[in-house]
């Protein structure tokens, strides 16, 4: 950019000389123009050689370099320099500007890594985080960036979680608090296991989200592209009639005041403050989203939030905390903490914020081999083999093979009893009750009670106001919970009771039943709901902290657990549209207005070149708001 600076500035100076300083022989002046106009225009005429050379003829290169050059032969220097200059000026600020989101995109890519130090051997080796294998151990300095996702094992200390989620008060860690790839360690040094590989990592994830959104182009966009295709050539062919026809044909007129005429016109039909500030909007859309902890994956969804009608919810996780306390155990036949243990090591693998809380609630660490043959029944709960170790004495027992020590176990909601021909006792307890079953027999049940996240209530508040028509909660809970929840947080209606096809369902359905213009988003934490995600016309997924599987299925990822951030991405969405809309109309008109006074001869190609060069910067710079932080 520094080079295209330089050179305008030449220009820009040899041509104020050959403007005001009257040589004794008009040559020399000419020959000066020249001069500044190669500075400027070299690269131009290059590009729209090559460019015809391709078949690519119509572009803005083509305009400009035959308005200039026609400039030149009906004996205009000064306009045909001043046109040149001011278009690359004009570009040079683009150019500027298009930097200055991406840069602003990219203090995102802040978070890439450069290094890991793993512990190998007792030593401390830098390394490529790529090449750390699940289950080293990493060690985070002060200053340093986590570069994978892992579980601190040694150390406390505030880590910053700004590039991630937004938020700028940092977060205490200590021992067994997990950890993401992308923070900023602040003071402590820690001590990290990892649990996942650097690719799978959550700063992996993210770089990769940002850097592929860009090629997702928004409707506006595609619209914008088109339009230049065509636009260009009808241009062209109204110029070349305008420069030959009237001459012919009235009395009195010349080709020189008409060719003239018709290089204004081309002058000022240029596109480029269109073709640039549009996406640029959505760039800086997309940048602003990310500064809120919003990230979204392309123009195309920036673009779909300005005219969301309905939103679905799910509950667990999204709505609601996703981190149930264990309010009461009520066994049957056994102690509650046996029914406790045999709830847990069942839950051992699962990743459901149920299976998270039992183990919260149990707080031991349970001998991974006990549980095996672990089958997750979405929606319903979990069936596990546990076997029976209770000492010494019944682990050699175990070691020659005896099957019989080996207990079915299942451990979810009614519908799991059901599909299971298990006698049980319905409880009447209010909250989410987890009924366990032991070798096929009801051997109690687990009271336990989720929170509506604060941030909730007023984010449907908020989208409310928004214009959002319509606030849809799907669960696989029961009823009677489902119910009390969607009226306190203000959610219009509730389908409970749902397996995760009854979800796909019911989102099928509202796609089918909605109006084509209008869309139709679903926010979930990706726990049994990642295909509703995927297909919805959006789909949001809540907290980078969830499960992966939501940030891939996900259209936008909101970094934050926040429910409420899905307003700020509606509200950044309009704001964007707005801008986009504010820039077509804007431009069209002054460029419709100029190319008729143009044609008629009214205004010079003095003003034809402003009128590009500033609707071009206006249009730009309406398009850098989008970049700042507050919507
Ligand atoms: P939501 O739709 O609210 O996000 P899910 O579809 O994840 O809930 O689960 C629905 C119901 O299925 C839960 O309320 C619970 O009763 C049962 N369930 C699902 N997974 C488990 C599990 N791992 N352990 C016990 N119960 C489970
Ligand atoms: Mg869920």
């Amino acid at each position: 950019m520094k080079k295209e600076l330089y050179k305008i500035i030449i220009s820009a100076i040899l041509f104020v000389i050959a403007l005001v300083i009257p040589f004794s022989n008009i040559w020399i002046n000419r020959c000066i123009f020249i001069v500044s106009y190669l500075f400027v225009a070299f690269e131009v005429l290059k590009e729209a050689l090559e460019n015809i050379t391709k078949g690519e003829v119509f572009d803005e290169n083509f305009l400009m370099s035959v308005a200039t050059i026609g400039a030149f032969a009906i004996g205009e220097f000064p306009e045909a320099v001043a046109v040149m200059l001011f278009y690359q000026i004009g570009e040079l600020f683009q150019d500027y500007a298009v930097d200055k989101s991406r840069k602003s995109i990219s203090s995102l890519m802040d978070i890439r890594p450069d290094y890991a130090n793993v512990l190998r051997d007792g030593k401390e080796e830098k390394t490529n985080p790529a090449d750390v294998k699940i289950g080293e151990e990493i060690v985070v300095k002060p200053g340093e960036k986590v570069p994978i996702d892992g579980i601190v094992v040694d150390g406390t200390s505030f880590i910053d979680t700004k590039a991630l989620t937004g938020e700028t008060v940092p977060k205490k860690v200590g021992k067994d608090d997990e950890i993401l790839s992308g923070c900023i360690n602040k003071d402590g040094v820690l001590k990290i296991k990892v649990t996942k590989k650097y690719d799978d990592s959550t700063v992996s994830k993210i770089l990769e989200l940002v850097e592929n959104a860009s090629s997702k182009k928004s409707k506006s966009e595609k619209f914008i592209t088109k339009f230049a295709k065509y636009y260009t050539p009808i241009v062209v062919i109204i110029a070349v009639i305008l420069a030959i026809i009237p001459p012919l044909i009235i009395n009195g007129a010349t080709f020189s005041e008409w060719i003239y005429r018709a290089l204004s016109f081309l002058v000022v039909s240029c596109p480029c403050a269109l073709v640039i500030s549009i996406p640029l909007s959505f760039f800086g859309g997309i940048g602003g989203a990310s500064k809120n902890g919003i990230l979204i994956k392309g123009s195309n969804y920036l673009e779909a939030l300005a005219s969301l009608e309905t939103i679905v919810f799910d509950k667990t996780g999204t709505l609601t905390e996703g981190v149930f306390d264990v309010q009461k155990i009520s066994p049957v036949g056994l102690t509650e903490e046996e029914l406790l243990e045999i709830a847990t090591l069942a839950e051992w693998y699962s990743n459901h914020p149920i299976a998270k809380s039992i183990k919260k609630a149990y707080n031991k660490s349970a001998e991974e081999v006990k549980v095996k043959d672990v089958k997750e029944i979405s929606g319903k709960g979990i069936i596990a083999k546990i076997e029976e170790v209770t000492d010494e004495e019944n682990a050699s027992i175990k070691d020659v093979g005896d099957n019989s020590k080996e207990k079915q176990v299942l451990v979810g909601n009614e519908k799991l009893m059901e599909q299971y021909n298990i006698s049980y006792e319905k409880s009447k307890e209010i909250g989410t009750v987890l009924y366990i079953a032991i070798d096929g027999v009801f051997s109690g049940t687990i009271l336990i009670s989720d929170k509506i996240k604060d941030d909730s209530i007023k984010a449907i508040y908020l989208i409310k106001k928004n214009g959002v028509k319509q606030t849809i909660m799907l669960t696989g809970d029961k009823k009677e919970i489902a119910e009390h929840i969607s009226k306190e947080i203000g959610i219009d209606k509730v389908h409970s009771e749902l397996l995760p096809d009854g979800k796909t369902e019911k989102m099928e359905q509202l796609l089918k039943e909605k109006k084509q213009n209008k869309k139709i988003a679903y926010v979930g934490d990706g726990i049994n709901d990642a295909p509703v995600l995927a297909l919805a016309d959006i789909g949001i997924a809540m907290g980078a902290f969830g499960a992966d599987s939501a940030i891939e299925a996900a259209d936008v990822v909101i970094m934050t657990d926040e429910p409420s951030k899905i307003n700020t991405a509606i509200k950044i969405s309009k704001k964007t549209m707005k801008i986009v809309r504010e820039n077509i109309v804007f431009a069209i008109f002054v460029k419709i207005l100029v190319l008729i006074l143009s044609a008629l001869g009214i205004t010079t190609m003095w003003a034809a070149v402003f009128a590009d060069v500033g609707v071009t910067i206006i249009a730009t710079l309406n398009a850098l708001r989008m970049l700042s932080k507050k919507v």
